[in-house]
């Protein structure tokens, strides 16, 4: 954890994903806001079309096909990214901020050998000598668990299981000692006993080397071990941000509510109940998008629902939901409700 005077390393103002498709605009992103400090853990929730993945994409540098992020503000450490030409996208990328996916298969090139890969970063960017990027290569293949590591830098992706290779990905991602790390549900494709392996390594590398990570995933159950700060996304929105402890104790969305219903926490859940899920699927976001999107599906639903959505934000600014209903913070008082559509 860090200093709360620190500035954050990573902030973003009102990022917006427009995609043009043959039967119009889909408004896949939709002005979402959130910063994140060095050391810190944000952990972006949601389920699958949300947004997540075109959010850490655009962070990246790395929408394809020709979209644009539009952002008032997308800035990592002073540098404004909206505005970085290619050439800085490329030096940040793998030096400053790098990201893991959830597939690594996708990442990793099957024609390079592990080693290659590993090293190609630090050749690239750091302007070391192969003797020591090998070198570090070993060092980081050790660190993330691999054992006899020398020997796997001559092995080719498809010689490694699937937990091998999330494990190369990570090395991949941590060569340059990144000050961000945007893991995008990096665990989903493995089997439990290597998720549960994987992310503490992740925990334990970011502690070691003090970066920011942005761990997205679709399931609050990791949410609950590792986060500082929780994004809530659903239908390219935020529905509600906030420390993760608040957003535990007081869940105020009636999505984040759904969401949290649907998993089993240490102490909350009793043995053997069922556990909830939220009927109905993710309208179209294609063409003008009003009101609450989460209408369709919530329980509370009103003809309210259909206008504008206040944002209430929590005295201390720790807390923040959209919603007509400005009951979610339990006794809190709300400090501010701007009104947004
Ligand atoms: P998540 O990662 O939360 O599952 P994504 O960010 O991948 O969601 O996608 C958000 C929405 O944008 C989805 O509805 C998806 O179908 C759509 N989408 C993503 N990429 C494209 C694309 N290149 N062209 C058209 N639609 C896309
Ligand atoms: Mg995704």
């Amino acid at each position: 954890m860090t200093q709360s005077h620190e500035p954050p390393v990573l902030s973003v103002k009102n990022l917006t994903i427009d995609i043009p498709t043959e039967t119009g605009t889909l408004h896949a992103v939709r002005g979402i806001d959130f910063d994140l400090k060095r050391g810190e853990t944000l952990c972006i929730v949601g389920e699958s079309g949300s947004g997540k993945s075109l959010t850490s994409l655009a962070l990246m540098g790395l929408l394809g096909r020709g979209l644009r992020p539009r952002a008032d503000k997308m800035d990592f450490d002073g540098i404004e990214l909206t505005k970085a030409n290619a050439k800085t996208m490329r030096n940040l990328r793998g030096k400053r901020m790098s990201m893991i996916f959830q597939e690594p298969m996708t990442s990793l090139n099957p024609a390079y050998t592990i080693g290659d890969q590993l090293m190609e970063a630090l050749l690239l960017h750091g302007g070391k000598s192969r003797s020591v990027a090998r070198a570090r290569a070993i060092e980081l293949l050790q660190k993330v668990g691999i054992t006899a590591a020398e020997s796997r830098l001559s092995q080719y992706p498809h010689q490694l299981s699937g937990g091998l290779r999330q494990r190369v990905m990570i090395a991949m991602a941590l060569m340059c000692e990144p000050e961000l790390i945007i893991a995008d549900e990096p665990t989903t494709a493995l089997d439990v006993t290597i998720q549960a392996q994987i992310l503490r390594l992740l925990m334990d590398l970011q502690k070691e080397m003090g970066m920011a990570l942005i761990f997205i995933t679709h399931d609050l159950g990791v949410v609950a071990r590792i986060a500082d700060k929780v994004a809530v996304m659903y239908a390219g929105q935020l529905v509600e941000t906030g420390d993760a402890k608040e957003i535990f104790k007081a869940p105020s969305h009636p999505y984040t509510r759904g969401l949290i219903n649907c998993i089993p926490l240490p102490g909350t859940t009793a043995r053997g109940s069922k556990l909830g899920t939220i009927p109905g699927i993710v309208p179209s976001l294609i063409g003008d998008v009003t009101g609450c999107i989460f209408r369709t599906r919530c329980a509370y639903a009103s003809d309210a629902c259909r206008g504008d959505i206040p944002r209430h934000v929590s005295g201390d600014g720790s807390h923040a939901f959209r919603c007509v209903d400005d009951t979610g913070f339990a006794q809190k008082e709300t400090q501010n409700a701007e009104v947004s559509a």
